[in-house]
């Protein structure tokens, strides 16, 4: 089984992760957690760069290119190997990432995207996607809260606004797969929706 988590800044995909990665290996799960962009040597280089877009003035293009390389990357050498021996794999972020960032917030054609997607994952998708959302105003305050907001203000809230509501297209597209987690909720609330989540795959 391979799942995703996805959501914007402050959606609290870090604490939904550990609980999620408990309740699986309370049930004898073998799972593997991984991130994007990353999850492998090469694959965090390349994350490395993308953070360091704004000191290197990267284009939107350089910026869609370099997350599916990274992805590309991740896909072969993380991801299939694990789902091969069995184990389920947890990634913190995936290809609906690249729709709701590049495509949503940077405004790059959607069709691109997802030729990008069949070439560099071809049938390697998230069986389930857990989609932490609130509203971008809640998330942006909890990333200032924790001194975060380096990472936040190169971007406008208009820019997050994008970016949920393109989470919010893929969402209303793929209903099967997703899992709209309210995320404005308290924490333990937040980790009993996610793990009930779960629970329709691990039964
Ligand atoms: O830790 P987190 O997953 O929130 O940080 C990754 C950062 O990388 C996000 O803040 C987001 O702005 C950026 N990102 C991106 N495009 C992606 C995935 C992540 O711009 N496809």
């Amino acid at each position: 089984r391979f799942i995703s988590i996805e959501g914007g800044e402050g959606a609290g995909k870090s604490s939904v992760i550990a609980a999620c990665l408990d309740h699986l290996r309370a049930h004898g799960i073998d799972v593997v957690a991984t991130r994007e962009p990353g999850g492998t040597a090469l694959a965090e280089r390349i994350r490395a760069l993308m953070l360091d877009a704004a000191h290197t003035g990267m284009t939107a293009h350089t910026e869609l290119l370099l997350v599916f390389a990274a992805r590309a990357q991740h896909v072969r050498e993380t991801i299939r190997p694990a789902l091969a021996r069995g184990a389920w794999v947890l990634s913190d972020r995936f290809t609906d990432s690249s729709y709701a960032y590049q495509g949503g917030g940077r405004g790059l054609p959607v069709d691109v995207i997802a030729m990008l997607e069949d070439f560099a994952v071809e049938d390697t998708r998230p069986d389930l996607t857990l989609w932490l959302d609130l509203p971008v105003a809640d998330g942006l305050a909890r990333m200032k809260g924790r001194g975060d907001a380096d990472r936040i203000e190169a971007e406008s809230l208009a820019f997050f606004e994008r970016v949920r509501a393109a989470f919010a297209a893929r969402a209303a597209a793929e209903p099967a797969r997703f899992r709209r987690i309210d995320a404005a909720a308290a924490i333990d609330d937040v980790a009993a929706q996610a793990r009930a989540a779960l629970d329709a795959l691990v039964a």
